[in-house]
C-alpha cells in the first residue's frame, strides 16, 4: 500500500465542473505519472468548499493551501513550484486553508473570507472526503449513528426523544421542531386503519431547492449524499416507515447521479433494503426528480407530485403527518434539517444545544451572494449577527462600495437595511425585527441597488410561479406586478405604493399556501425601509 506525501483534493461540484475541473484532474493525473510522482501524490474529488464563482479550486495538503481558477495550463506551474520546489505558485491566485472546525474547536475570529474558521457540523465531510466512496465516508465517521441506534437498540422513541431534547427546528423556513414532527408521524394512524408502527408510512427529503439565491441543499447532496441516507434511514426508523423518497430538483444533476451512487452502494453495503445490519429493521428509498415547479417545495404540492398528479398545495389541515403520501402518515423534512440527524444520535442532544442560541440551536448553513467579496456556503451557529456574516465570511462589500441591504432568505424574505446589520441570524431574533430566516439566503446589495428594480424580480418571479389554483393569488401576484412595473419606468399612479401593500395583505389573509402568503414581507419591508424609491409623481394621471 502507497503511503502518499501530498494529496491534492479537487472539490466537485456544478459550478467547478462548469469551469473545467476534470480536465484539470486529467492534465494532474497525466503529468503526474509522465514525471513519476504519482506514487508519492495523489489525486482526489472531494465535494464542495463552499466557494463559488472562483473557478476550479485547487487544495494541496499537508500543505493546507488553496489555488484558485486553475487552468490546464498552470497544472504544470503547480507541480514545478509548489510540489518540487515547496514554495507558492507566483501570480496564481492562493490562500490558505482556514481550520473548518467541528463543534469542539471554532473560535469566534477576526479573520475575513477564506481565512475564517467554520463550526461545521452539516458540512464536516463535504469538502475532505470523497462522497462517491463509500469506504472513505464510512472511514471518516459515517454511518455511525445509524449504528449507534441499531447496535445498541435504541428504540425509536429514544430516538425521538432524543431529537426533541436536541431542540432541533426545520431548516427549510418554517422552524417547526424536527422531533415533533417525528413524533405526531409516529403516533399518526394510517388512513387505512392500519398500526401506527406499520410500513404504511413514509419518510420524504425535500430537495426541491427552487428559491432564488439558495443553493446549500445542492452543495450538501453533492458533498455528502450519505449523510443523508443515514438520517433518512434513522428518521424511517423513527417514525416507523418503510419506505423513503428523496424530491431532488430536476435541474440538480450531479446531485441526482451522486445521490443514486450513494443509494446504490448503501445497498451493497447493507445499509439500506431489507434488514439492515443484520437487525429486522428494513427501509429502502429511491429519488423523485422535480419538474422544475417553484411551489412543489410547499411540502403537499411535492406529495401531490410525488402521487404522479399536478403539483398543487393542498388545504391544510389535515397535514402530511397525518395524511401524507397516498394519505398514509408522512414526515417530510428539508435537506439540511436531516442532515444535523447524525451528529445529534453521535454526540448527543446536549452537545447539540450547546451550538447556536437557547431556542434555536445548532448551526446554520447560510448563502451569501451579491456585492460580496467571497460569495459562497457557510455554516456557522444560529445566532451570528448578520453583519458578521457579510463582513467576516463574505469578506465585506466588494470594490469598496457600501452596504445598501441584504435580502434575508430568498425571494419571499424581507430587506433590511444597514442600521439593523447586527441583527441575530435565527428564527426568534428574525423575527422580532420582523424578518426571516428562510432558506438562508443573504443577497447582498452595494448602495448602487434600485430596491425597486429587486421588487420587481421578485414579483416577476412570484407571477410566473403561481400555480393559479387560488384567485388571490393568481390575480394578486399580476396585479402586484403591474404596478411595480409602472413605478419602476416612473410612471407610478398616486396610490400605488398602498395599493400594492393592500393586494399583498389581502394575498396574505386569503392565499392558500405559502407562496400567496409570502409576497407581502419583500414588499412591506421594501416600503418601510426604502420608502423614497417609491416615491410616485402626484401629476402622473390615473388613465379614465
Ligand atoms: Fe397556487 Fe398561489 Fe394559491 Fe399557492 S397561493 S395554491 S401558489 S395560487
Amino acid at each position: 500500500m502507497s503511503i502518499y506525501r501530498t494529496h491534492i483534493l479537487l472539490p466537485i461540484d456544478e459550478g467547478t465542473v462548469l469551469a473545467g475541473v476534470f480536465e484539470v484532474k486529467r492534465r494532474l493525473e497525466n503529468e503526474l505519472k509522465t514525471r513519476k510522482l504519482d506514487k508519492e501524490i495523489k489525486v482526489l474529488e472531494s465535494g464542495t468548499v463552499g466557494l463559488v464563482g472562483k473557478g476550479v479550486i485547487l487544495t494541496v495538503y499537508p500543505d493546507r493551501m488553496y489555488y484558485f481558477q486553475v487552468k490546464e495550463n498552470d497544472v504544470a506551474r503547480i507541480i514545478d513550484e509548489h510540489l518540487l520546489k515547496g514554495r507558492v505558485v507566483a501570480g496564481l491566485a492562493h490562500a490558505p486553508v482556514a481550520d473548518m472546525a467541528t463543534a469542539a474547536t471554532a473560535e469566534k475570529s477576526a479573520k475575513v473570507g477564506l481565512t475564517r474558521e467554520q463550526r461545521r457540523v452539516v458540512l464536516d465531510k463535504t469538502w475532505t472526503v470523497d462522497p462517491q466512496n463509500i469506504n472513505e465516508v464510512l472511514a471518516a465517521g459515517g454511518y455511525r449513528a445509524l449504528e449507534k441506534i441499531l447496535g445498541d437498540s435504541l428504540s425509536p422513541e429514544q430516538v425521538i426523544e432524543e431529537v426533541k431534547k436536541s431542540g432541533l427546528r426545520g431548516r427549510g423556513g418554517a422552524g417547526f421542531p424536527t422531533g415533533m414532527k417525528w413524533e405526531f408521524t409516529r403516533k399518526a394512524q394510517s388512513s387505512a386503519g392500519r398500526t401506527a408502527t406499520g410500513t404504511e408510512k413514509y419518510i420524504i427529503c425535500n430537495a426541491d431547492e427552487g428559491e432564488p439565491g439558495t443553493f446549500k441543499d445542492r452543495l450538501i447532496l453533492e458533498g455528502d449524499p450519505h449523510k443523508l441516507i443515514e438520517a433518512m434511514t434513522i428518521a424511517a426508523y423513527a417514525i416507523g416507515a418503510g419506505r423513503g423518497y428523496v424530491y431532488i430538483r430536476g435541474e440538480y444533476e450531479l446531485s441526482i447521479e451522486r445521490m443514486q451512487a450513494a443509494i446504490d452502494q448503501a445497498r451493497e453495503f447493507n445499509l439500506l433494503g431489507a434488514n439492515i445490519l443484520e437487525t429486522d429493521f428494513s427501509f429502502d428509498l429511491q429519488i423523485k426528480k422535480g419538474a422544475g415547479a417553484y411551489v412543489c417545495g410547499e411540502e403537499t404540492a411535492l406529495i401531490e407530485s410525488l402521487e404522479g398528479k399536478r403539483g398543487n398545495p393542498r388545504v391544510k389541515p389535515p397535514y402530511p403527518v397525518s395524511h401524507g403520501l397516498w394519505q398514509k402518515p408522512t414526515a417530510v423534512n428539508n435537506v439540511e434539517t436531516l442532515a444535523n440527524i447524525p451528529a445529534i444520535i453521535s454526540n448527543g442532544a446536549g452537545w447539540f444545544r450547546n451550538i447556536g442560541t437557547d431556542k434555536c440551536p445548532g448551526t446554520k448553513v447560510f448563502t451569501i451572494l451579491g456585492h460580496v467579496e467571497y460569495p459562497g456556503l457557510i455554516e456557522t451557529d444560529m445566532g451570528t449577527s448578520l453583519r458578521e456574516i457579510i463582513f467576516s465570511f463574505g469578506g465585506g462589500i466588494k470594490g469598496g462600495k457600501k452596504f445598501k441591504a441584504a435580502l434575508l432568505g430568498g425571494a419571499a424574505g424581507v430587506f433590511l437595511p444597514e442600521p439593523l446589520l447586527d441583527v441575530k441570524m435565527d428564527f426568534e431574533s428574525l423575527k422580532e425585527n420582523k424578518a426571516v430566516l428562510g432558506s438562508g439566503a443573504v443577497l447582498v446589495m452595494n448602495e448602487d441597488t434600485s430596491i425597486v428594480d429587486m421588487l420587481f424580480s421578485i414579483a416577476k418571479f412570484f407571477a410566473h410561479e403561481s400555480c393559479g389554483q387560488c384567485s388571490p393569488c393568481r390575480i394578486g401576484t399580476q396585479q402586484i406586478l403591474q404596478i411595480i412595473y409602472r413605478i419602476r419606468q416612473g410612471k407610478g399612479l398616486p396610490g400605488d405604493p398602498e395599493t400594492m401593500l393592500n393586494l399583498a395583505e389581502t394575498m396574505f389573509k386569503s392565499s392558500l399556501c405559502p407562496l400567496g402568503q409570502s409576497l407581502i414581507m419583500p414588499i412591506k419591508s421594501a416600503l418601510e425601509h426604502f420608502p423614497e424609491e417609491f416615491k410616485v409623481n402626484n401629476n402622473n394621471e390615473v388613465n379614465p
